[in-house]
């Protein structure tokens, strides 16, 4: 089914089954609505899950080599899959085959042979609780001012892409920015117009990422982070520099301000190629005195520097 025919509630279903003609009686049920993938093994499911992120997972119960319940069981164990509802599809009304599946983390049973009008109610339900719970979870994740990912999203992102760049020496790169002279804006203008201006600067500055994997967070306050992977120092300041730019550019306006008649950002810059040895939190604290050296210079400016390594102890 080509998916940009689909309607905007459909899902991606995975069907798994070692038989074929049971991936087709599936297919057929779902194909009008739901964007389906197959897969014929064990192994081919738990691939196709990395790949696509499926919504929904409808897997037979026995199949040769790894069964359904050890599918189960690895997806969710692995966090990027723990989320997805699996049903469980079995040709034995078993209730210990049951009890098993719901240990292992499965939703619900379907037996065969199919009945359709149970099947799609089944997976209709599912599917509606998937859909809030993939709402909560990615509200836990937003600043709720501004709209932009939260100090728990950015704490979790730098853990991730951390580890990224240890295991692929690759640079990570991380913006800390502060809004000059806030306190007198919100004396000025007003609590309400500072939290207008707080979210006019997280957008801009989100706006200027160019990269998917690059993050925009609101550290806390009126400072924001941006986590940058694989980007060198040279990419980062000029990214850092765009920024402090577009901030300006927004020409908002603070008469409270001693070093510009609008509001503008002080940022500090580090990067580091991750290693052994090296907390992802060395990469915060380093950033965190750049941007104390933007405020002491002058504010407005872009502070940019490789972390500082200490010398390895002689052997
Ligand atoms: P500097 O140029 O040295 O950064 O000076 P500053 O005034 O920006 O720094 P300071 O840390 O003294 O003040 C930060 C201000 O940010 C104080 C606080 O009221 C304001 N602020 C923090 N969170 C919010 C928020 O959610 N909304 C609004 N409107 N203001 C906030
Ligand atoms: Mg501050
Ligand atoms: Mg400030």
């Amino acid at each position: 089914m080509n998916a940009s025919a689909l309607a905007p509630e459909a899902a991606k279903l995975l069907v798994v089954d070692d038989q074929a003609i049971n991936i087709q009686a599936l297919y057929e049920l779902f194909k009008d609505d739901h964007e389906v993938f197959m897969a014929t093994s064990g192994q081919q499911a738990l691939d196709a899950c990395e790949e696509a992120l499926p919504d929904l997972i409808l897997l037979d119960l026995m199949m040769p080599g790894m069964d359904g319940f050890e599918v189960c069981r690895q997806l969710k164990h692995n966090p990027r899959t723990a989320d997805i509802p699996v049903i469980f599809v079995t040709a034995q009304n078993n209730p210990e085959h049951e009890t098993i599946g719901l240990d292992v983390g499965a939703v619900d049973f379907i037996s065969k042979p199919l009945n359709a009008p149970v099947v799609r109610a089944r997976v209709r339900t599912h599917l509606a609780l998937k859909r809030q719970g993939d709402i909560l979870r990615s509200l836990a994740f937003i600043d709720g001012l501004t709209g932009i990912a939260n100090r728990r999203r950015f704490d979790e992102c730098l853990d991730v892409e951390w580890r990224d760049g240890k295991r692929n020496v690759h640079p990570l790169a991380l913006i800390l920015i502060d809004i000059d002279h806030f306190k007198s804006y919100n004396d000025l203008y007003g609590h309400l117009q500072g939290d207008t201006c707080l979210r006019a600067v997280g957008a801009v500055i989100s706006a200027c990422m160019g990269r998917a994997r690059d993050l925009t967070a609101r550290f806390g306050g009126e400072e924001f982070v941006c986590v940058l992977p694989n980007c060198d120092l040279d990419g980062a300041r000029h990214l850092a520099e765009k920024v402090r730019m577009a901030v300006q550019e927004l020409a908002i306006v603070h008469a409270g301000s001693s070093t510009a008649a609008v509001v503008t950002i002080s940022v500090g810059l580090s990067c580091v190629v991750p290693q052994d040895g090296l907390a992802c939190d060395a990469l915060v604290d380093a950033a965190d005195q750049l941007l104390y050296s933007a405020k002491q210079s002058g504010r407005n400016r872009v502070v940019a520097r490789m972390m500082e390594l200490a010398p390895r102890a002689a052997r």
